[in-house]
This record gives structure tokens, sequence and C-alpha cells, in this order.
């Protein structure tokens, strides 16, 4: 019997929303989506939102909050987030009745049966972070949206059985793309998104601490493809002797269609 199912229903530019579920205790990561979108999304694979009782915001872009408050609203869902994220939204007119106000917000809280620990990371919001979820026994992690991997953020990954983490663009792709190049600036900077090379560096020390499952996330639509994400993970995992498919799984979270369910 698992402890964890965790399921990205939207990954990318255009939206993100991760569900994630413990005993009896469902919440979701972020909700970017329309809530018509994630009620459609949430049917492809059988998860039932009336049962999220919570929403984790990582930080203030539309791609994250769009659905935030309409979700919370429709289904009673407290919504949790940094303060300053509260406030700009608040500052937008975007009304959420049920923001829940955690002291020491990064110290962490519970929600049911999972402890949730949030770790600052470096990107261009007022204040982002990611979130480390535990239930006692096994625990998970998602970072996307950060400029590059700090030694915090790496300790924050590790250990970790399942880890969410961005492989956003190939540099080479983003370098040549049509981007205006402030945009390429700003995406390539250490408060901008993680390259597939980024990305892939870290993936070996992740599975050394303990991860089976990797999933690579907010793959750019314009500067990037899942081959190439998953090649370049991959291709380090296979350096340090670390079989895909046999010591870890390795996995690509779409933005116009749900992962499978993983089940740990
Ligand atoms: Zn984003
Ligand atoms: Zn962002």
């Amino acid at each position: 019997m698992g402890s964890f199912e965790i399921c990205t229903l939207a990954s990318g530019s255009k939206g993100n929303c991760t569900y994630i579920k413990c005993g009896d205790t469902a919440i979701i990561v972020d909700e970017g989506l329309t809530v018509k979108e994630l009620k459609l999304r949430a049917a492809l694979r059988g998860i039932d939102l009336e049962k999220v009782s919570s929403v984790l915001v990582t930080h203030e872009h539309s791609d994250h909050i769009k659905g935030v408050a309409q979700f919370s609203k429709e289904f009673g869902a407290k919504v949790y987030m940094p303060l300053t994220c509260f406030e700009t939204m608040r500052s937008r007119g975007e009304i959420i009745s049920a923001y829940e106000h955690v002291d020491g917000f990064e110290a962490g809280f519970d929600i049911g049966d999972m402890r949730i620990v949030p770790f600052r990371l470096p990107h261009d919001a007022r204040y982002t972070v990611g979130y480390r979820i535990t239930d006692g026994k096994t625990d998970i992690a998602i970072a996307t949206d950060l400029g590059f991997v700090s030694d915090n953020t790496l300790s924050k990954l590790s250990g970790c059985k399942a880890v969410i983490l961005e492989s956003n663009h190939d540099k080479l792709m983003l370098e040549k793309g049509r981007y205006p190049y402030p945009l390429k600036v700003r995406i390539a900077s250490k408060n901008g998104h993680l390259s597939n090379a980024d990305s892939a560096a870290v993936a070996s020390q992740l599975v050394a601490s303990g991860a089976e499952r990797l999933l690579l996330a907010h793959l750019s639509e314009d500067n990037n493809t899942p081959e190439l994400a998953f090649e370049a993970t991959k291709e380090q995992l296979d350096k340090h002797g670390i079989r895909e498919g046999e010591d870890v799984l390795l996995d690509i979270a779409y933005q116009y269609r749900p992962s499978e369910i993983i089940r740990l």
C-alpha cells in the first residue's frame, strides 16, 4: 500500500497544477488553469477534486495562480502561500477568502497527514518557494521556476523518493530561438528558469540520495522538446552508472495533458 499519489495535471508557462494525495489528504500545488480545464484533466485520471482540501501556491506568476481564487471558492479549499504572494494577489483584486496565514511559513506546517516545508527558490517573482512534503516515512518535493540549483535547494530535494524538477530549456534552442534578447537573458539568469543541463547536473545526486522517480517539469514549448530534456538527464545518469528504467524512472510533465499517476 503506497503512501503518495502524484499527478501533474499541467506543467509549463501556460499553466501549472500538481495533484498530491497522501492517506486521506489531497492537495494541489498551484492552479494555473481555468477550473473548467482542471476538472476535465482531473476526470481523465479519475481524480476527485472534491476531496482536495488545500492549495499550495509557489509564487504569484499567472501560470501558477490563474485559477486559485476560483478553485478555492468553488471547492472550499484553503490556500497556503507566502505572504508576499497573498499581498500581490490582493493588490490585483484577486480575492482569496480562504487564505491560511501561517506564522513562520518557511518553518513548515501540517495539512492532514502531510507535513509541508516550503523552501525559497531563486526566481524573478517577489518570493518563490518549492515544497517538500512528507508523511513521516516518505518525502517528495516539487521545485519549478528557479534560476539555478543552490546548495539549499539541493539539500531540500535530497532524500526525496520523488522529485518534480524544472527542466525548462535547451540552452542552444533558447540562444538561437525567436525570443527577444532581454527575455532570453531573463530566462537564462540566476533568477530565471533551469536549463536541461542545470537539471541534469543534479539528477545523479538526487538518485544517490534516494530518488526513485524524477519528473522533469515546466518545459518551454519554444525552447525545448521532451526528447531533449529527457536525453540530457538520461545522459548524465548514464555517466554516473545509473540506469534509467531500473535504478530510477524518469518522466516528463506535459503542458496539455496530465501525467500518469505516480504511486509511491
Ligand atoms: Zn512558471
Ligand atoms: Zn514563474
